[in-house]
């Protein structure tokens, strides 16, 4: 395994409180953890709540699943809902570059544009991105606030994940500041993680497909592009993703059927190989057995009604 150099790499673990974390979120969590400190990184958390900002009490609830799963974190926890001015300050660089431009496309329009014959799939078709200057002074006069879009000079990025390999995908003139004068989250991720010095990102592989984005956006901020590694989500077994609708998936439901922190953190640790039936192993001990080279390649299928 890679082994970074100075101590001020780290990996991180990034959840929205928008609700209770479940078996398949605790589980990325870990994975994250043991990712970084197997490879002598620092552990950061960061609560994404941009879109979740009244949600300080499940925030709060999230930390002590991750705390009593073993999980630790070094330094100060960030909060996206308290950085507005740093995004603004890299936005009006980007503007200051001739980077972005600004946008007045509702979704409806978008959603039009992008159903028309030979346009990319859900990439902006760049409807605002040419405007003359007096359709933009009309717009402008229009009084509706415009997003802000990324200017982008390249329509794919190449990432490099760890387990996946390299991974192409589509980048598009996304947003990086919404309407209502919140940071996208494709400009919050990037700008986080260059400020915290993380060049590990651990995450579900749901998110595999943002990342050209965000890689592409890091070299624009002049920062590294982080090691990627997307780890499989855990699913229902209709093979759809893991949700609170499946039943006993959190920590506070399962402990009413009878299944504590040790229990959940047994189960994960089978799901990864690295704990036998019944075993209740610690993070610690998980950790030391942790190897990226026999991780399951497949989602891990969860039924809750079988399960517990
Ligand atoms: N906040 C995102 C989520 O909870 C994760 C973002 C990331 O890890 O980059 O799905």
């Amino acid at each position: 395994m890679d082994s970074p150099g100075g101590g001020t790499s780290a990996g991180r673990y990034a959840p929205s409180p928008s609700g209770d974390l479940h078996i398949g979120n605790l589980r990325t969590a870990l994975l994250a953890w043991m990712f970084a400190r197997s490879t002598g990184r620092r552990f950061l958390l960061r609560i994404e709540d941009l879109d979740d900002r009244t949600s300080h009490e499940v925030a709060q609830r999230q930390l002590a699943d991750l705390r009593d799963l073993g999980i630790d974190f070094d330094g100060e926890v960030m909060v996206q809902s308290r950085r507005t001015e740093v995004y603004d300050a890299t936005i009006a660089e980007l503007t200051a570059a001739g980077r972005t431009y600004e946008c007045w496309c509702s979704r409806k329009e978008i959603l039009a544009a992008t159903r028309a014959p030979h346009a990319p799939p859900g990439a902006y078709p760049g409807t605002c991105r040419d405007l003359t200057a007096s359709a933009r002074a009309a717009r402008r006069a229009s009084g509706k606030p415009p997003a802000i879009r990324l200017r982008s000079q390249t329509s794919r990025f190449t990432i490099v994940d760890q387990l996946i390999g390299e991974f192409t995908g589509a980048v598009d003139d996304f947003v990086l500041r919404r309407g209502d004068g919140t940071a996208a989250y494709n400009l919050a991720v990037v700008v986080d993680d260059a400020a915290s010095g993380v060049d590990q990102v651990v995450r579900g592989d749901d998110l595999l497909t943002s990342s050209p984005r965000q890689g592409y956006l890091a070299t624009l901020i002049g920062a590294d592009v982080p090691t990627y590694v997307h780890v499989p989500l855990v699913l229902n077994p209709a093979g759809v993703r893991l949700a609170k609708r499946d039943g006993a998936v959190t920590r506070a439901d399962l402990a009413l059927v009878g299944v504590d922190i040790d229990h959940i953190r047994g189960l994960i640790g089978r799901s990864l190989r690295l704990a036998g039936p019944d075993e209740t192993p610690s993070a610690a001990q998980l950790l030391a057995r942790f190897d990226p080279q026999r991780l399951p390649q497949g989602p891990w299928i969860v039924d809750p009604a079988e399960m517990w």
